[in-house]
């Protein structure tokens, strides 16, 4: 079975401001669905039809400029997330073209995870193997059930049988690196069925799993139902109980968690989220898409890094790209205070928890001068030292927002 290198060349935890690595990660967002799923709050749009050909085009013109741009210049990329959306829409020509591109300037890095999101409903067996040769290394499907009832309540289009026979053809096409997304406490679900869920989805011994309790974002229809009283939120304990099942089901299949929603095989931890939770460069493409570019820990100047938004619409996006090669709308600097506090919490999701030595190096203070809240988090059995790194405990889990809240 291929598996990709479990390399860790880019953690920023462990170096000093300013001492960046040479790869960075690259997230290509592609805005269309064929519905919008009523608890969805991504950057996403119903369509029936759409200008795949006008927009790959701007996503090569947005590299080309801001593979440039300060913090991205020189860097090859470790990493490609082609993320939406449903970016399994387009055609695997389209896909490849874009990695053409990619590959001639700036560069990927030799075994390089490229991974995909697909949708069940839209691949067979011929269609994953035209992706997997245009260089798609791994498949992130958003499965999220394997119960009817459940996939007709979170308002997903694919069936039960699109998801066991998309499973079945990605490994018939050659993908040796698979994640499927579950999403548990739905409205009316039991903890029976969460359970049936887990033992399916393990069944297909996937390389990954993602699995996320159910929130109802404001703006989304689910939000609105709820306000209405026509959708109850699952019972907070039973959501609970769903979340230390899904954790202890992955586990003993093999499947441990290394973050707070996020299982995998030993080595197939994804690489593209793990650059997110430790801070490594990301350049996002393409409309509503994020950037992080790193900072030379040097203020007043550059800072400890910059983040960027592109405009959401995707017709704006797309023509702010055609005027001047970058569908950036808004830019943030992330000052010193900022950046460790973001170090801390992005940390702490991982399960190898916060590097005091390597927070030292980067920040050049001690971590507990910087923080001298975390003995109380200790006290109160939120987070404990495990080996020399904080880590959040089984309860910090529960209440993991609260405990990042007290670093920002
Ligand atoms: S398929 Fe995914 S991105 Fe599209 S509407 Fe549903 S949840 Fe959102």
């Amino acid at each position: 079975m291929e598996q990709l290198p479990s390399t860790d060349p880019i953690d920023r935890q462990a170096r000093p401001a300013g001492d960046e690595p040479a790869t960075a990660s690259l997230y290509v967002h592609i805005p269309w669905c064929l519905s919008k799923c009523p608890y969805c709050d991504f950057n996403s749009h119903a369509a029936r039809t759409w200008p795949e050909a006008e927009y790959a085009d701007a996503i090569v013109r947005e590299l080309r400029h801001r593979s440039r741009e300060r913090g991205f210049s020189g860097r090859r990329f470790a990493t490609v997330f082609f993320g939406g959306g449903t970016p399994s829409l387009f055609e695997p020509r389209t896909i490849g073209r874009i990695l053409d591109r990619v590959a001639e300037d700036p560069g990927l890095e030799a075994g390089a995870e490229i991974t995909l999101e697909a949708n069940p409903g839209t691949v067979n067996e011929g269609r994953l193997r035209d992706f997997r040769s245009v260089g798609v290394n791994r498949l992130s499907y958003g499965i999220q059930s394997f119960q009817p009832d459940l996939l007709l309540a979170l308002g997903r289009r694919h069936s039960v049988d699109d998801s066991r026979g998309a499973l079945v053809a990605a490994r018939r096409a050659g993908f040796a690196n698979l994640s499927l997304d579950l999403i548990f406490a739905v409205p009316g679900q039991s903890i029976e069925s969460c359970e049936a869920d887990l033992d399916e989805a393990v069944s297909f011994e996937t390389e990954h799993v993602s699995a996320y309790a159910l929130t109802f974002e404001p703006g989304t229809a689910f939000h609105r139902d709820r306000s209405a009283g026509r959708v109850r939120q699952a019972p907070e304990d039973l959501e609970v109980a769903m979340f230390e099942l899904v954790r202890a089901r992955l586990s003993a299949a093999g499947l441990p968690a290394y973050e707070i929603s996020n299982f995998a095989r030993p080595g197939f931890e994804a690489r593209h989220n793990q650059a997110y939770w430790r801070g490594v460069p990301y350049l996002g493409l393409g409309a509503g898409a994020h950037s992080f570019a790193p900072g030379d820990g040097r203020p007043p100047g550059a800072g400890f890094g910059c983040r960027r938004e592109n405009v959401r619409d995707p017709g704006r996006w797309m023509a702010a790209v055609v005027e001047s090669g970058s569908g950036v709308v808004e830019t943030e600097e992330l000052g010193r205070r900022e950046a460790m506090g973001e170090t801390c919490w992005l940390s702490l999701r991982e399960t190898r928890g916060l590097d005091p030595a390597a927070f030292r190096t980067r920040f050049g203070e001690d971590f507990a001068t910087a923080f001298p809240h975390v003995p109380d988090l200790v006290a109160d059995g939120l987070v404990a030292w495990q080996q020399g790194r904080l880590v959040l405990t089984a309860r910090g889990l529960l209440l993991a927002d609260a405990v990042f809240s007290t670093f920002l």
